[in-house]
């Protein structure tokens, strides 16, 4: 049985958020899921996270947790960052330092060790849960931190106690 979900119902638990496909659907170009535009240079000069829309059971587990122990890891190679916090704390009011960046998913373990060890010194690695749509970061973190590991479908598969 797996035991994350009541982790992530423990008060002193820090979450820590991906941001693409995890806080928003991924749905950003007009017909297809990738930007139309993406892979090219003009890319850079789009806000893909303006019309991104508030995903209800992760708003509701936010609100409930509390943003305190709440932060996003996310791998922006297109120099994104500041819209996407935007979004972050537009549709979430997840705090701008609350925020981190990553050129490549290997530096998602480590920005996370640095947060814990930080902002929370001393909280045991088994009060931690790293939340990724990507298999490829979810191996990362198990096989480089102590910290839990969930993908973000755990809050679909318990949205009727999200509400
Ligand atoms: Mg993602």
């Amino acid at each position: 049985m797996n035991r994350v979900w009541e982790l992530l119902n423990e008060a002193d638990t820090v979450v820590l958020f991906d941001v693409d496909g995890t806080l928003t659907s991924y749905n950003y170009g007009e017909y297809h899921a990738h930007h139309e535009l993406d892979f090219t240079p003009q890319f850079r000069d789009v806000n893909i996270y303006a019309d991104c829309k508030r995903l209800l059971p992760m708003y509701n587990y936010i609100q409930k947790h509390g943003t305190d122990r709440i932060f996003c890891i996310s791998k922006e190679p297109h120099g994104h960052e500041q819209w996407k916090s935007e979004m972050l704390g537009r549709l979430y009011g997840i705090p701008a330092d609350h925020c981190f960046y990553t050129l490549g998913y290997d530096g998602k373990p480590v920005i996370a060790q640095r947060i814990i060890d930080d902002r929370f010194p001393g909280l045991s690695p088994e009060k931690v849960v790293c939340i990724d749509d990507s298999d490829t970061a979810l191996e990362m973190y198990m096989k480089q931190t102590r910290f839990r590991t969930a993908h973000p479908m755990i809050f679909m598969e318990h949205i009727t106690e999200l509400v």
